[in-house]
């Protein structure tokens, strides 16, 4: 099969899916194809932040993705000791910069199929799945995509090939471009469960940060399950973490129960820490995860991601109506690499140091940071502007 369009998205992950609905929006020609017969199911990252809403409200989701999500006003930081609330972070302070002041708790398997079904309704986008990558060739005036799709092979000329194929990019492997960084040596493990742990923990934030310097926790609440997430020492044999005993004792440690909590899901995996070297090589492009690695604390991932792909569509869209010439995608590589650097993969970075603080001095200095921020109002906005990524975008725009 061959087939022709102006750009080919590599990956069918919400930073693919959220490019091809806005450059199909535009009218540009796409066509995205995915490995996997349907979209992913497995339960990934699970909050949006005011600015990812804000940008996704462009696509006319947001009001189902609030229908089915939780809007949760306000995250807190408390000490794993008696639960101790150390900050209340209140969104509604930031409501002049973003029209959602809020986080949505809203799992990533439910937003693929929303924009997946607005794709659908555009004659310009085709979505082709069991279709995987294979290789590229990349000319100055275009790319040549090769992929192996259920039928055999297919081959899609465009004029821009943009891998958003995840942490194991082979577009970006293909592309030559190094994927700078490292991986942390414990694995974080993550479980949900239906217990209410609103019901019995007073004024528990659907979104909070629990500091300890033997095993943090962070705990998400989405609609139906509370998600809980501890590291695991790399040394610990995989099999034990998963088993139900196991299971038990880090969520009966964490909350003693006279039983046995319901688990719902358990998944353990490796967190990494990277930065593609560059986010472009002439016509080859990158975002989302086959770009930027980090870990989940600060909710991160799929957040930039979906930066990433709001930051190109605007540039793509100028290049390709001729209005811009195309060192305008190096802005977008510069921009947004800028951003994984500086923000993403910093505050996620230490927002990890600052849990699991062991040292009673550095465990101090969290907790007077947190007083510091908290007891001043200009403070308290700037620190949300910040881990709402909303600061990360001012910074942006200014290169
Ligand atoms: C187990 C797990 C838990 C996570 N939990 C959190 C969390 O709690 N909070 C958080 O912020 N982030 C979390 N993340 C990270 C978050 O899920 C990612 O940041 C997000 O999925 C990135 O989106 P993406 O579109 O860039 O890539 P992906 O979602 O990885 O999508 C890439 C897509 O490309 C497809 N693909 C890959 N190779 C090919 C090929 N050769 N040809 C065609 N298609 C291909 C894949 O099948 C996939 O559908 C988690 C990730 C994992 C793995």
């Amino acid at each position: 099969m061959t087939l022709e369009c102006d750009v080919c998205i590599v990956g069918a992950g919400p930073a693919g899916l959220s490019l091809a609905a806005w450059l199909s929006a535009q009218g540009i020609e796409t066509i995205c194809i995915e490995r996997n017969d349907s979209l992913a199911l497995d339960l990934r990252a699970s909050t949006f932040h005011p600015s990812t809403l804000d940008m996704l409200d462009e696509l006319g989701v947001v009001e189902s993705m609030k229908r089915e999500g939780v809007v949760v006003p306000n995250y807190q930081i408390r000490d794993r000791q008696g639960l101790e609330i150390l900050a209340d972070f209140q969104f509604e302070l930031i409501s002049d910069r973003t029209k959602h002041p809020y986080r949505l708790q809203f799992e990533q398997h439910k937003l693929t199929p929303l924009l997946a079904a607005y794709l659908e309704n555009l004659p310009n986008n085709r979505l082709l799945f069991s279709t995987s990558y294979t290789l590229h060739e990349a000319k100055s005036t275009g790319v040549v995509t090769t992929a192996e799709g259920p039928d055999g092979p297919v081959i899609i000329s465009s004029k821009f090939l943009v891998g958003a194929d995840g942490v194991g990019s082979a577009v970006r492997t293909n592309a030559e471009i190094e994927y700078e960084g490292f991986t942390y040596p414990e694995r974080f493990f993550s479980m949900s469960t239906p217990f209410r742990f609103e019901e019995n923990l007073s004024d528990l934030s659907y979104v909070t940060y629990i500091a300890d310097p033997r095993e943090w926790c962070l705990m998400l609440r989405t609609p139906e399950l509370w998600r809980l997430m501890f590291p695991v020492p790399p040394d610990e044999d995989e099999k034990q973490t998963l088993s139900d005993e196991a299971t038990q004792g880090r969520l009966q440690g964490f909350y003693r129960l006279g039983e046995d909590y319901e688990v719902r899901h358990r998944t353990l995996y490796r967190v990494q820490q990277r930065v593609a070297e560059t986010y472009r090589r002439g016509r080859v492009i990158l975002v989302g995860d086959a770009a930027h690695a980090n870990n989940p604390l600060g909710g991160m991932g799929l957040n930039s991601g979906v930066h990433d792909a709001y930051n190109l569509k605007n540039k793509l869209l100028a290049v390709l109506e001729g209005s811009a010439d195309e060192t305008l995608l190096d802005t977008y590589s510069n921009q947004r690499r800028m951003v994984s650097i500086e923000h993403v993969n910093k505050q996620s970075a230490e927002n990890k140091k600052r849990l699991e603080a062991s040292s009673p001095e550095a465990r101090k200095a969290y907790r007077e940071e947190l007083e510091n921020i908290t007891s001043d109002i200009e403070k308290t906005r700037a620190h949300l502007l910040r881990t709402s990524l909303i600061e990360s975008l001012d910074q942006a725009s200014r290169i």
